[in-house]
């Protein structure tokens, strides 16, 4: 990005140095300590060790409540701690049971933050909702978390954990577990996606949970879907109360408030929706090239700016009324009016070993897990633009993939198919997945071929599979929303739904389902809500 100095200087400077001086002064504030102990392999120092100190330094510049003692892994601290691998980084070990395996980079630097923050202010910062379950567990929890720094998803994950170690830190020890440096340790549960939650090495959360949801499958000790709130749960006002937090969502925020309309806008996974987890953006106008989550986090820091997001909060029910009343996991919201910006959810294969093996090779997410696979074969499912695109961004991350297409051609647009052939990814046309097999992990796949009729059974370490999504219809549904024969929301022409005060916007609605065309649609669709309050189409047609 060029600054504004017209001199070519990173326009990001002033933005950073203002964020760096709100983060001293964040831990200026911080009442305690934040000793850090690292045991490192001296003998086998690797990148990640150099990664961890680079990282604390950095920490460190921010504030003298951090401090660092570095240990060779043969000190007689590491066997006091039992600490074996290199590098492991302990966080306030006289206080709290949190170590680190890995390095704290990319996507987990937020999550090392955020650790930094709270381990610092003594306080786990947990819901009231969550701290009441996490306060009734009797017991001892031993949890891992396995992380990348790719993973958009992970951090929340990760925070849940350390959060839960840090509110109950004579029951529950904590690992954050980076799978790129700890493979073996991954393999060892079968961890061949991220995040994944164990405790006391039973599979408690896969993927990102709402943090009331992380709570109770810690206590419960088994994983948990949904998180009734008691009834003394927070109430909150507004006028929009948007449902999801992708560029759907995010764009309409913006809009709303700066119409001076109370807005909020909740999301129970990571925000930017499918944008989050896409490699390279290179069609969104005034960014000839972006990753997807970097495009994201200017979208995020910019709603910010104006409208209030809840992140982690998955929506339970909506009823419908004056005011409408929307459950979440955490709190109630009384609202005049809703918008559905829900996005889409991956469409699966549904074929025999696909949701067994998820996790377990099976992936929907190539920046994720991708790391993972370098260096072993591995198919992409799927002939549009977003198999392609992450076909194209495993090769480069030094993944063997081939991909697999139900067609003879592809789909996806010509500038992207074009690389395939480039770089001659190997591609299996007219094929289509029968089965996904392997005990503990992804072994093989049976593979049928439309032009021979023959099937055959292909070795893989993984399957990736992006075929494409489904509208992510399920409180639509709930409310009894029309929907369009392909399953979208049916809306008309200006978002509204067929029900007076609920709208929709992005993918949910259908259309060209790009990132640019999602922001246009949250636009109108915020705009349209500003002139229905001021003059309510469903008063005037009685
Ligand atoms: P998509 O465009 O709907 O393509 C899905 C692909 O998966 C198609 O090739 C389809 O085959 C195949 N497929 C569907 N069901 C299948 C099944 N059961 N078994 C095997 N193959 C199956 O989905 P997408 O690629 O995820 O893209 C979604 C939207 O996002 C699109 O609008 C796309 O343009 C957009 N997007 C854009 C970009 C970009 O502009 N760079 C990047 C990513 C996504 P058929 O061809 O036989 O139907």
């Amino acid at each position: 990005m060029q600054g504004a100095n017209g001199k070519g200087e990173p326009a990001k400077d002033m933005a950073s140095e203002a964020y760096l001086r709100q983060l001293r002064e964040t831990f200026e504030q911080l009442p305690n300590d934040i000793p850090l102990l690292l045991f490192v392999d001296r003998s086998r120092d690797n990148v990640f060790a150099q990664a961890t100190r680079q990282v604390i330094r950095a920490f460190r510049e921010l504030s003298q409540r951090i401090t660092l003692k570095e240990y060779d892994l043969a000190h007689e601290l590491a066997r006091r701690y039992q600490v074996e691998s290199s590098p492991t980084l302990l966080i306030a070990p006289g206080k709290y049971a949190i170590r680190w395996l890995g390095a704290p980079m990319g996507e987990e630097a937020r999550t090392f933050l955020e650790t930094m923050i709270l381990v610092g202010s003594g306080r786990s910062n947990l819901s009231d909702q969550s701290r009441n379950v996490i306060r009734r567990i009797d017991a001892p929890r031993r949890i891992k978390v396995f992380v990348s720094p790719t993973c958009p998803y992970c951090p929340q994950q990760a925070v849940n954990a350390v959060k839960a170690a840090i509110e109950l830190p004579e029951q529950i020890s904590l690992e954050i577990i980076d799978i790129q440096c700890e493979p073996d340790l991954a393999n060892q549960y079968s961890a061949q996606s991220v995040p994944q939650a164990f405790a006391n090495d039973i599979l408690i959360g896969h993927g990102a949970q709402p943090e009331e949801v992380f709570a109770l499958s810690l206590q419960k000790l088994e994983p948990q879907t949904l998180f009734i709130p008691e009834s003394d749960a927070e109430q909150v006002e507004t006028d929009v109360l948007i449902v999801g937090g992708g560029p759907a969502g995010l764009t309409a925020g913006i809009y709303a408030e700066r119409s001076g309309l109370k807005t909020a806008i909740v999301e129970r996974q990571a925000l930017g929706g499918q944008v989050a987890t896409t490699p390279v953006v290179e069609n969104y106008p005034g960014f000839t090239s972006v990753g997807g989550k970097t495009l994201v986090d200017i979208m995020v820091s910019h709603a910010l700016q104006y409208v209030q997001i809840f992140p982690g909060e998955g929506v339970l029910d909506i009823q419908y009324g004056s005011p409408i009343v929307v459950q979440t996991s955490r709190r109630k919201f009384l609202t005049k009016t809703v918008l559905l910006a829900t996005g889409a959810n991956h469409r699966p294969l549904n074929v025999p070993g696909e949701s067994r093996l998820a996790g377990r090779g099976v992936s929907y997410c190539s920046t994720c897990d991708g790391p993972l696979f370098k260096g072993k074969d591995v198919v992409m499912v799927g002939g549009g633009n977003s198999a392609v695109t992450e076909a194209l961004h495993l090769f480069h991350m030094g993944v063997k993939v081939t991909l697999i297409h139900r067609r003879d051609s592809f789909r996806a647009q010509e500038f992207l198919t074009r690389q395939v052939v480039d770089n001659q990814i190997p591609v299996l046309w007219n094929s289509e997945i029968r089965e996904i097999q392997g005990e503990e992990r992804v072994r093989e796949i049976v593979v049928f071929n439309h032009a021979t009729q023959h099937t055959t059974t292909l070795p893989t370490d993984g399957v990736f599979i992006a075929i494409g999504y489904e509208p992510a219809v399920e409180l639509a549904r709930k409310m009894k929303l029309d929907l369009t024969e392909d399953g979208y929301i049916k809306q008309d022409g200006r978002h509204r739904t067929s029900r007076p005060g609920i709208y929709c916007a992005g993918d949910v609605e259908g259309g060209y389902k790009q990132i640019v065309t999602a922001s246009g649609q949250g636009a109108e669709a915020a705009m349209t809500i500003f002139e229905d309050l001021i003059n309510p189409y469903w008063l005037q047609a009685r």
